[in-house]
């Protein structure tokens, strides 16, 4: 079992903290935001994950994990370091790596052993050499260290089971034994491990962003299509997503993507391009599709209310996606600012992340359940598909309602079943009138059709 050290316990960090631990190693989790380890050591965690925070108790418990703010303390001994700082998006859209600059200088200060540094965080092609140089500038004398890339591809709201049971294990580094050390870790987890050099791992992990931000916007485009010509994009999907070579996956039109990875990884890759001689004309378009499905919403909302000033407007869902607390960059955060900067005044309800919100937008009314939020409003819109929005009493939603206009950005419901129900029901790329009721109508057979030659 390895002594491994995790710096930055965020969304990644602490997961892979916590899964390491239980696999039996023995790690200290560091983390500069000093009120954040405070908590940790009382068990109280700072996102909401589901199965994390039992974890965390069960392996700090057994004396397997822990955490503090001090690199002399969880740096020395150490076999393994992983940096899971956060890398957001600088003002020209590029990865901004102050934390990742930091974090390698601190670890490569307290280094005392050969020690692995292996980069867990999104980083840009490229950034291996970098933390070398920065590790080689920094480490007393007499001490050696290898770098590793191991991008990771965990998703929020599923991240313990992503972790745990991952497609694939993405090792780059120019030292074979020190990738095939890293690669010790995740032996127990059976999964295939690619081993590549620094640069390619750390481009296979901008690549898979990119292309499931494609996916997503290529649908959306698709969507917009639908809604012009009275197709179901819905149904659409569900017959591309069964082609094998395709899937149905990363395939459901809606309100775009949102997080704090698609956006900014996209950007990121897209920024690579253009300053090495490239012209990423495809990716910028996924970006540009994925802002103008948001401002489709609010353009929908305006045509069925006769503009938006001084009309009371109610968002079901905040975080950018279900099982998640986070809203970085969530579709909701920005609709409703659209909202409000156009005179609405708009309440909301999300199961986990409403006091965020409401910190970020003190102007937004929050509460406490998606009853409050539907009453006396003349348009409701749903914005992150919570499982508990599925099982909602659209009867009694209704009737609560002052108006009766319902925008489903996630294609939750029936268009046919809420026009009975009395609401002007828009999905997105759904007809949403009476006589396109028949429209998207699937009947899937499982017998093999019998070829028409
Ligand atoms: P996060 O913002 O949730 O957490 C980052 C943590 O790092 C914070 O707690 C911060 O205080 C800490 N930190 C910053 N600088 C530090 C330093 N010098 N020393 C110690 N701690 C420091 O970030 P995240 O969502 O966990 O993402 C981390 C990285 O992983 C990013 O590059 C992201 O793109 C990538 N990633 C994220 C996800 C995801 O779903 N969130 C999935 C795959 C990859």
């Amino acid at each position: 079992m390895a002594k491994i050290s995790v710096v930055g316990t965020g969304y990644v960090g602490l997961v892979t903290g916590a899964c390491f631990a239980d696999l039996g190693n023995t790690v200290t989790c560091i983390d500069i935001d000093v009120a954040k380890v405070e908590n940790l050591n009382k068990g109280v965690l700072p996102i909401f994950e589901p199965g994390l925070e039992e974890i965390v108790e069960r392996n700090r418990k057994a004396g397997r994990l822990s955490f503090t703010s001090s690199f002399e303390d969880g740096i020395p001994g150490a076999d393994i370091v992983f940096i899971s700082v956060n890398t957001p998006s600088g003002s020209e859209g590029e990865a901004d790596l102050k934390y990742t600059r930091a974090a390698a200088q601190s670890i490569a200060k307290q280094i005392n052993r050969h020690t692995i540094i292996v980069n867990k965080s999104t980083v840009p092609i490229g950034t291996g050499d970098w933390v070398a140089d920065i590790a080689t500038n920094h480490i007393m004398p007499g001490y050696s260290f290898a770098v590793v890339s191991n991008p990771e591809f965990l998703r929020e709201g599923s991240a313990i089971a992503d972790f745990m049971h991952p497609d694939r294990v993405v090792l780059g580094s120019t030292d074979r034994s020190s990738a095939e050390k890293v690669s010790e870790l995740y032996r127990p987890l059976n999964c295939p491990v690619l081993v590549t050099d620094l640069r390619t791992a750390e481009m296979i992990k901008y690549a898979s962003n990119a292309f499931l931000a494609a996916k997503i916007s290529f649908i959306n485009e698709i969507a917009s299509i639908c809604e012009r010509l009275g197709a179901d994009v819905k149904t659409v999907s569900r017959g591309m997503g069964l082609d094998k070579r395709i899937g149905p996956s990363f395939l459901d039109a809606g309100l775009g993507f949102g997080g704090s990875c698609f956006p900014k990884d996209v950007r990121a890759l897209a920024h690579m391009a253009a300053i090495n001689g490239c012209h990423p004309q495809l990716l910028r378009t996924v970006l540009e599709i994925n802002r103008d499905a948001r401002r489709a919403v609010i353009q929908k909302v305006r045509d069925s209310l006769r503009g938006l000033a001084d009309r009371r407007i109610g968002v079901l869902g905040l975080a950018f996606k279900p099982n998640t607390d986070d809203l970085r960059e969530a579709p909701a955060l920005e609709i409703i600012h659209l909202l409000q900067a156009e005179g609405a005044t708009v309440k909301a309800y999300d199961p986990v992340a409403s006091e965020a919100a409401k910190r970020g937008n003190p102007d937004l009314v929050i509460c406490n359940d998606p009853y409050e939020v539907a009453a006396e409003v003349e348009c409701l819109i749903l914005v992150t598909e919570w499982n508990e929005f599925k099982h909602l009493d659209m009867r009694r939603v209704k009737e609560l309602m002052a108006g009766n206009v319902l925008v489903d950005g996630r294609n939750l419901w029936e268009p046919a079943d809420m026009a009975a129900l009395g609401f002007e029901y828009h999905g997105v790329g759904r007809p949403s009138h009476p006589n396109h009721e028949g429209a998207g109508h699937q009947v899937v057979v499982n017998m093999p059709q019998k070829a028409n030659t």
